[in-house]
């Protein structure tokens, strides 16, 4: 049989091409699993995705409803669940205040981190069940958390701090809107959001690898300068920054070539090792690469963990 793939946000982007990849190998049906149900199919049917291989299902990460009706229905479809991609996700660097999901969580974190806990959380069982040769959970990481590279270290910076921000609940009235308790920043909030993701995985791998046999990865695809990622930036960066990524920093990967790193992150046989952050190097060869103090520390994972399992209503 064809294994069964779960993408999330997978109507643009990263994720689209991600969908692309993976439906084109003929070995995968892939579930897009999008916010907007219309926008999702319009954009498989214009990049080429052949229907046989991809359905749309509706999840609004930002509503933590929405996350366990998506689960719901999921198991109801079923379709047994192989690899999940926790791949969507909002950067909102000109916000000059908060925004909020569903439950009142910061909107960057609520979505990008929270969202993808719960869903990865709830899913982990069905993960268990799969007989696919492997079963993969990868979650999505970038760059711009670790501040052992260039581009982690471009201010406003990563940092969790001591957590207070999100034991408080997000929610800009008992607490802070920002993980480390500190002043509202939406560029910050995304960086924090992945670090959460990367710890996340790390954490996943360290409680559940050996019992589950599950492969938990994160990766860097590469600056994906042109998906809508950057889309409420100011106008002069959106032209800026495609040409600096491709000239000066020559870190520009192209959306396709992005999405087969991620399908190859999913399906190749040969990248089953768990706990592992992947990136590609100049020759678009995988490597193992080295997380930052912060997005490798064990302690701070286990803490993110127990306090997001309480804001999510799973402790
Ligand atoms: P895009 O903005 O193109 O894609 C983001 C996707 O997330 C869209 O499909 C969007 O849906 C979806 N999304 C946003 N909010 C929600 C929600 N509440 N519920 C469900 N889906 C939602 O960005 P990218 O493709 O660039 O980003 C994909 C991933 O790649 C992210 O995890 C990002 O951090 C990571 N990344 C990107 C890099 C880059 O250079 N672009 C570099 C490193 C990592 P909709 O279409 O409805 O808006």
């Amino acid at each position: 049989r064809k294994g069964n793939v779960v993408i999330t946000g997978a109507s643009s982007g990263l994720g689209l091409a991600t969908a692309k990849a993976l439906a084109e190998t003929g070995e995968w049906h892939v579930i897009m699993a999008c916010r907007n149900f219309l926008k999702a199919e319009k954009a498989a049917k214009s990049i080429g995705i052949n229907k046989e291989n991809c359905s749309v299902m509706h999840l609004d990460l930002a509503s933590l409803e929405s996350v366990r009706q998506f689960a719901d229905n999921l198991r109801r479809s079923g379709r047994p669940l192989d690899a999940l991609v926790c791949n969507a996700a909002v950067y909102l660097p000109t916000a000059k205040e908060p925004t909020y999901t569903a439950e009142g969580f910061e909107l960057s974190v609520g979505t990008n981190h929270l969202g993808h806990f719960l869903l990865a959380r709830l899913l982990l069982d069905d993960l268990k069940k799969s007989d696919f040769p492997y079963k993969r959970l990868i979650i999505v990481g970038s760059i711009t958390g670790n501040t052992n590279t260039l581009a982690g270290n471009v201010p406003p910076k990563a940092n969790l701090g001591d957590l207070r921000g999100l034991a408080g609940g997000l929610n800009g009235i008992q607490s802070s809107p920002m993980i480390d308790g500190g002043d509202f920043d939406g560029a910050k909030a995304y960086k924090d959001s992945k670090v959460c993701n990367m710890l996340t995985m790390q954490e996943f791998h360290r409680r559940y690898h050996e019992e589950t046999g599950i492969t938990f990865a994160s990766l860097y695809p590469g600056c994906i300068a042109t998906t809508g990622l950057f889309r409420e930036h100011i106008p002069l960066f959106r032209l800026l920054f495609p040409p600096f990524q491709k000239y000066i920093t020559k870190g520009y990967v192209s959306e396709e070539e992005a999405g087969s790193r991620l399908a190859q992150v999913v399906s190749d046989p040969n990248l089953t090792k768990s706990g592992v952050y992947w990136s590609w190097n100049k020759d678009s060869e995988s490597f193992e690469n080295q997380l930052s103090k912060e997005a490798s520390d064990a302690e701070k994972a286990k803490k993110l963990w127990e306090i997001s399992e309480k804001l999510v209503g799973l402790a």
